[in-house]
């Protein structure tokens, strides 16, 4: 069930297909992606308030957001990925990177925060791996070294590398997970401080749209009040609570680029006329290439919008379902695209 009411949300579902009918053309996303290009100019479409304000789905209404939940999350996202999952990745890494602050910040920062992602529509980054420490997240390196002033913590200066950040290089709100005194612990971090660089965009196989940078720190300075819930060694607990959310997410890609491919293999089909009849008439070719992929993705579905239930209806530990959501939904979206690339074309060798 929608957390938003329904008509919000299929508002925000029938404007983002017309925006990408007008604006996301085929043959414009295939050029994005020969040019491995983040496209800009459309997340600032996507995310102006005055225009689109796709952000303020998942942003509660107490900070200027439409206080979207998982369902709505889940509609979207797989909006997005029907649409190019390079630009569903630029769109909802935001959602990821906010996710320490909603789930660990103070009442202050959430309202700093979220309130400015939402008026402002900053893109924010999610930076959590590093080049050793990628599934063991223990064992990260980046350094957050108190500044003192008046035997007073003022702030930290942050030293580390992290590895393939989503929006790294576009991103204006980074929260970064590091190593205090007191532990790991995430902090917020914005562009164009002292000390702070990125690297050139990542030459990815897919999502190509989609910008992933490696972030560099040399002793970037950020004040006290950006120790997000203001107590270190809090950051594994803060990852791992929104693990449920955010592997939904993912899984919802996967259901939406799946059945963008079939789509494309169905309409094929019945057009396409070999052995004296429509390729959709004959059964060697649905009950192979497409039927069991239509199973497969609407179970995915089931499965996704049951614990996108759960975690709207207040269970929000979820991260064992959220994982088999992904799982299954992702392992569903690919075999769909490669039985539709099958469909379209059996190279014979
Ligand atoms: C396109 C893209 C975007 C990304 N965006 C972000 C982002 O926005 N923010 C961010 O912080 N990170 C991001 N990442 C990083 C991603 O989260 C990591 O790639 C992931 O955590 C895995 O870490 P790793 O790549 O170091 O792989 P490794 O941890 O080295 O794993 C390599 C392989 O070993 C397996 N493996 C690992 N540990 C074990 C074990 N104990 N037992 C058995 N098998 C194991 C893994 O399943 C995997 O198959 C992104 C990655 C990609 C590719």
């Amino acid at each position: 069930m929608t957390t938003l009411d329904t008509d919000t949300l299929e508002m925000v579902l029938t404007t983002l297909r017309d925006y990408a009918a007008k604006r996301l053309k085929p043959e414009y996303l295939r050029e994005l992606d020969e040019r491995d290009e983040f496209p800009h100019d459309v997340l600032r479409d996507l995310y102006d308030p005055e225009k689109f304000g796709l952000h303020l789905i998942f942003i509660p209404e107490e900070y200027g957001g439409l206080g979207g939940g998982a369902y709505d999350v889940y509609r979207v996202s797989e909006q997005m990925a029907r649409i190019d999952l390079g630009i569903a990745t630029g769109v909802l890494a935001t959602f990821l990177g906010t996710d320490p602050i909603v789930v660990g910040g103070t009442e202050e920062q959430k309202a700093h925060w979220m309130g400015r992602i939402a008026s402002e529509g900053l893109l924010v980054a999610y930076g959590a791996t590093e080049p050793q420490a990628g599934s063991d997240l223990g064992t990260l390196t980046t350094r957050a070294v108190p500044v003192e002033e008046d035997g007073k913590i003022i702030g930290y200066k942050i030293t580390g590398r992290k590895q393939w950040i989503s929006n790294g290089g576009v991103a204006k709100l980074y929260t970064i997970l590091a190593n205090a005194p007191g532990g790991i612990s995430w902090f917020v971090m914005e562009a164009g401080q002292p000390g702070f660089s990125y690297g050139k965009p990542e030459d990815k196989h897919g999502i190509r749209a989609s910008n992933t940078a490696a972030l560099f720190l040399d002793e970037v300075f950020v004040p006290v009040e950006n120790l997000i819930g203001g107590v270190e060694g809090q950051g594994l607990a803060q990852a791992q609570a929104v693990f449920g959310y955010t592997r939904l997410m993912v899984g919802s890609f996967g259901l939406g680029a799946g059945w963008a491919a079939l789509e494309r293999a169905i309409r094929y089909s019945q057009t396409r006329v070999q052995g004296g009849g429509l390729l959709s008439t004959k059964q060697a070719y649905t009950h192979k290439l497409l039927v069991p992929n239509a199973v497969h993705l609407e179970a995915s579905r089931a499965y996704i919008e049951w614990v996108a239930e759960r975690i709207d209806g207040g269970d929000p530990d979820q991260q064992t379902e959220g994982a088999v959501a992904k799982y299954f939904a992702t392992e569903s979206g690919n075999k769909a695209a490669e039985d539709a690339i099958q469909a379209l074309s059996l190279i014979h060798i």
